[in-house]
């Protein structure tokens, strides 16, 4: 293939370590692919030790003077930052697309904006990180709100920028130091953030970028040096994240998986609700953690909601990523398809009705078609499992306390949206649904401010809003004593 991909897409060197891109050829290689195409469009190095233990290093030795900054001072730098992926959006965009193969359309408004906005945000509240004071009589105490040291940070690979800036920018603002390792499906994008807080003025060692698989990850979660470790990924690893960090009493913040609801009432506005299941589906390729996956619909409008939903279905634009018209784009990997599929075709094996897609598309690239099933129930493996990919399962239900249990039976507790126009009774399903995060007449809308994790087996701890300060600080408490000690001997 003779693309132009691979001058864009070929990072200056594997990984970004002390203020500059830093490379080691004796890691294993590992191949980039467009997934748009199957090409390998760069390579780059897993971290030797030598890589590793140069990050883990710089960060230490710098942490502390970044803390020492005010906080004004070092939110100036993130929101330099911001404005610097503001400007070269359309640029990140592109490489964001290259990476994971999510259409421009999406990634233009999406991925690095959403990067901007919370190293805006968490610019903007690193000068008010202050304590609190508590008069006790003729004595008094005071707080103080310290970082927690070194962190690492380790991504998925749906959201390789946004989820590195989601991390990155409420650690730097509390004056953290920060070693990121992406998936290695997709090594590029973290890699443009630390040249970008390196321009922004960042110290040299504050952030650092290091390629590699689990067992690097895995590492860096094991050393000592390392104070805090914050996950997005899978239950299964986030469960070996989190043992590792308790064997050193380390803090975790998981960002795991789900197997939302989506609940649609009789006396839903159905187009809002056809949107909702839209966006919470189909949107990356259903690569989203947050995704509605179980969409539960009262027994009387299931028909109307089908059929609403495979009419609009009809209209997606599916191809190149790269092209503006394109809504839907392929899966990240050959491996996450043949997963989808397995899904797809455990969903007929079990007897749930496919009502359009199930198929893979007929192009190169790791596509499968936008799938909706129906007659879905609740034992069935699509309605279980996590599948993360454009598959939709409907289920129906009766009453809305049916609809509330079983939403609420599954092992997950990420996200939960329900689709009503009765005000009462949106706030009280949403009271009773087992989530970090319920939407009321919407979905999968994440802006910075408000806070974003999950509860169960969706994880711990919470990204986003002012929420995250209490996961990348810990209170110091000063007491002060203005009167003589009195010992009884
Ligand atoms: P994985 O759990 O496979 O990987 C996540 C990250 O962890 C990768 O960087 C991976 O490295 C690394 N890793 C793998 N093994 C270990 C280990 N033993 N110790 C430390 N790190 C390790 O998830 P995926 O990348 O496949 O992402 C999909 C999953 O992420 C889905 O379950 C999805 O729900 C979840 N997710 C959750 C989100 C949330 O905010 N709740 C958002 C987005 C996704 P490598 O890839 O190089 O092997």
């Amino acid at each position: 293939m003779t693309s132009n991909l691979p001058r864009i897409a070929q990072p200056v060197a594997s990984h970004h370590v002390n203020g500059g891109y830093v490379d080691d050829a004796a890691g294993d290689a590992i191949p980039v692919i467009y997934p748009a195409t199957g090409e390998v469009v760069a390579t780059v190095h897993a971290a030797t030790d030598r890589i590793l233990d140069a990050a883990l290093s710089a960060a230490q030795s710098t942490q502390a003077d970044w803390a020492a900054r005010t906080g004004t001072e070092r939110g100036r730098v993130l929101r330099r930052a911001a404005d610097l992926i503001r400007k070269h959006n359309r640029a990140l965009s592109e490489l964001e697309t290259i990476d994971t193969g999510k259409p421009i359309q999406e990634t233009l408004v999406a991925d690095a904006t959403s990067g901007a906005d919370a190293l805006e945000y968490f610019g903007g509240l690193a000068g008010s990180l202050t304590g609190e004071c508590m008069p006790l009589g003729h004595d008094f105490a005071y707080t103080v709100r310290e970082p927690l040291g070194v962190c690492v940070g380790i991504g998925a690979w749906n959201y390789p920028t946004q989820i590195a800036c989601w991390k990155a920018a409420p650690a730097l603002a509390c004056g953290n130091a920060m070693v990121f390792k992406p998936s290695e499906v997709t090594p590029l994008c973290a890699l443009k953030l630390a040249e970008i807080l390196t321009e922004a003025g960042l110290p040299d060692g504050v952030f650092n970028v290091i390629q590699g698989p689990g067992a690097v990850a895995a590492r860096l979660v094991d050393d000592p040096r390392v104070a805090k470790v914050s996950l997005t990924g899978s239950v299964p690893t986030g469960r070996k994240v989190y043992t590792a960090a308790a064997a050193r009493l380390a803090h975790a913040t998981l960002e795991l998986g789900g197997k939302s609801p989506i609940l649609v009432f009789d006396d839903a506005d159905l187009d809002s609700a056809i949107g909702g299941i839209i966006l919470g589906n189909f949107y990356s390729s259903g690569q989203v953690c947050s995704n509605g996956t179980r969409v539960f619909v009262h027994r009387s409008i299931r028909d109307a909601v089908l059929d609403r939903l495979t009419a609009r279905l009809a209209g997606i634009v599916i191809g190149d990523p790269l092209d503006p018209a394109t809504h839907f784009g392929p899966l990240v990997s050959e491996t996450q398809r043949q997963r989808v599929l397995g899904f797809i075709a455990a969903g007929l094996r079990d007897g749930a009705t496919l009502v359009t897609g199930g198929h893979r598309i007929d192009r190169p690239g790791f596509y499968v078609a936008p799938t909706v099933f129906a007659d879905v129930s609740d034992e069935m493996t699509i309605a279980r499992e996590e599948i993360f990919g454009p598959v939709v399962s409907v289920l129906t239900f009766d009453t809305e306390a049916e609809a509330i249990r079983r939403a609420n039976a599954t092992v997950f507790g990420l996200a939960a949206g329900v689709f009503t126009r009765d005000l009462t009774r949106a706030h009280r399903v949403a009271a009773r649904l087992q989530a970090g995060l319920c939407w009321i007449n919407s979905y999968n809308l994440t802006p910075v401010e408000i806070p974003f994790g999950g509860v169960k087996a969706s994880g711990l701890g919470r990204e986003n809003a002012k929420a995250a300060i209490e996961h990348y600080s810990q209170v110091k408490t000063v007491y002060v004593g203005l009167t003589p000690v009195a010992a009884p001997y």
